[in-house]
């Protein structure tokens, strides 16, 4: 039962059930109307001609009973008996006339003691003509009922002329109307079903193909798409539901890439941390072994040990700054900083390596006005000084590092060295965690600098680009926005 009416529920069902509804009550409603209409107006119509009738033959008739027979009368007695529903009785008033001369066609005397008809007769007694719509017993049939006053000499009431007209055949046509109107409901009924049947699917077909896809989007499968094209609102929830695959299939390939890049990342530490770790391992042994004989070897060993170790604590440290400016909830507190003071900073603090190469750091532009920004100072001087250490590294000796600056609106700070450059198809991966050059100069480099340097740069809503030409230098400019535009955030990490 409930399985049952569970089917009842779908959408078919439903539209199925108010257009059929709204049919048969329409078809109801104009058969009753219409019938009501026709029965009122044939009804009317047939009354008044049998009064007409009856009245132009209740004068012949008088005329009769006075003067003798008359032609006249006979032949109206032959219209009317033509008429197959009716009927004619006189009933006589005044025993002066004789009746006894029957007219053909006319009753004298009354077949029933119904009292519709007794009360017709007895009003028209009374002088005029009454007419009357009731179920005549012996007819079986309803019947228009006319009493009209025979007068003779002096106008004297001599009758009642009681006209019947059945109405069978009125009967008759208002079955057959409402045969009509039956067969016009089914076949109205039927046309309903087959127009719910296709509004239903029209609107059911779509929504199983969305379910279909919706339960295949569950399972993980994104590729799918509706294929529904409306303009409605159906149409308008497909694209949604299209477009929420696409999403999830775009977050679906950003989590992968994420995986492979965690995946890489721990692989490129691991090896990073190896490597210095297996160096360390190698000259402890040798120092255990005691094969290391003169005290100056044993020396060279400790500092190269030193040395490995100053290298691992470095990355270490560049990894841990990485982890903390990739995870989303980091904040720098930020202050009111001078750029141009932190650029003097970095500069003193790369002075030594500098001078012990022969490079030169040659400021130029508005190097000397503050250039306040908000900021963090020390992730600030960290971000050039991996700029400033890439330019030595990579410099050749006796060569120039320029720094430009301009602070007029927007803040721009260029480090332009004249260094090996950088090929062009590997400029899109220097940001890039571990990427680092296979050269020589670069044995101790960790592929990090660059990537935390971007990050600081863009936590402090600023851009950093990079140009660079094999053999000629490399540049890198970053962008700051005013102190105004920048945001006084003072957030906690
Ligand atoms: P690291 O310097 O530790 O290798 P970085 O992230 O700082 O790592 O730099 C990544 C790579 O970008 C470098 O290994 C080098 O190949 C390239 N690079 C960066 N700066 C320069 C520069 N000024 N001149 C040439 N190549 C550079």
């Amino acid at each position: 039962m409930r399985k049952f009416f569970g089917r009842l529920n779908n959408i078919f069902f439903k539209v199925f059930g108010a257009i059929s509804g709204l049919t048969i009550f329409f078809a109801l409603l104009l058969g009753i109307v219409f019938i009501r209409l026709y029965t009122t107006a044939s009804q009317r119509s047939r009354q008044e001609q049998l009064c007409h009738v009856s009245e132009q033959l209740a004068t012949r008739l008088g005329d009769t009973f006075q003067f003798g027979d008359d032609e006249e009368v006979l032949e109206f007695l032959q219209i009317f008996n033509s008429f197959e529903s009716a009927e004619l009785w006189f009933v006589n008033v005044n025993s002066d006339i004789d009746v006894d001369s029957v007219l053909p066609g006319i009753s004298m005397e009354i077949p029933t003691n119904q009292e519709e008809f007794l009360d017709v007769i007895e009003k028209t007694y009374e002088g005029k003509q009454i007419a009357s719509v009731f179920y005549s017993e012996i007819h079986m049939a309803t019947s228009i009922v006319v009493g009209t006053p025979v007068r003779g000499v002096g106008d004297r009431m001599v009758g009642v002329l009681v006209s019947i007209e059945t109405l069978e055949d009125l009967d008759d046509a208002i079955t057959g109307i409402g045969r009509m109107i039956f067969v016009s409901a089914v076949l109205a009924l039927l046309v309903s079903g087959l127009i719910a049947f296709m509004f239903a699917r029209r609107i059911t077909e779509p929504i199983r193909q969305m379910r279909l896809m919706t339960r295949d989007m569950m399972d993980g499968n994104y590729k799918l798409k509706t294929g529904i094209k409306r303009t409605d609102e159906i149409g308008e929830m497909a694209q949604s539901i299209d477009m929420l695959s696409d999403k999830l299939l775009e977050n679906e390939e950003e989590r992968k890439n994420m995986e492979q890049m965690r995946l890489e990342f721990f692989a490129n530490v691991s090896h990073e941390l190896r490597t210095p770790i297996t160096v360390v391992r190698a000259y402890a042994e040798s120092l255990v072994d005691g094969v290391l004989t003169t005290k100056e070897q044993q020396e060279d060993y400790y500092g190269r040990i030193l040395r490995e170790c100053s290298n691992m604590e470095r990355l270490v440290g560049d990894l841990l700054t990485l982890s903390k400016m990739q995870n989303p909830n980091f904040r720098i507190e930020k202050e009111l900083v001078s750029l141009t003071q932190i650029l003097e900073d970095a500069v003193g603090g790369v002075g030594a390596i500098a001078a012990e190469k022969g490079i030169s750091i040659s400021p130029s532009g508005q190097f000397d006005e503050p250039c306040m920004v908000m900021g963090d100072y020390g992730r600030l001087r960290q971000m050039f000084m991996v700029v400033f250490d890439n330019a030595l590294k990579f410099s050749p000796q006796g060569s120039t590092i320029h720094v430009d600056v301009k602070c007029s609106g927007g803040i721009e700070v260029t480090i332009r060295d004249e260094g090996v450059g950088i090929a062009p198809e590997e400029l899109p991966n220097i940001f890039e965690k571990f990427y680092k050059s296979r050269l020589l100069d670069n044995e101790k480099g960790s592929g990090l600098g660059l990537a935390i340097a971007k990050y600081i740069c863009e936590k402090h809503n600023g851009t950093v680009r990079v140009e660079s030409e094999v053999g000629k230098g490399t540049s890198f400019t970053f962008t700051f926005g005013t102190v105004a535009s920048a945001e006084p955030e003072k957030e906690e990490e």
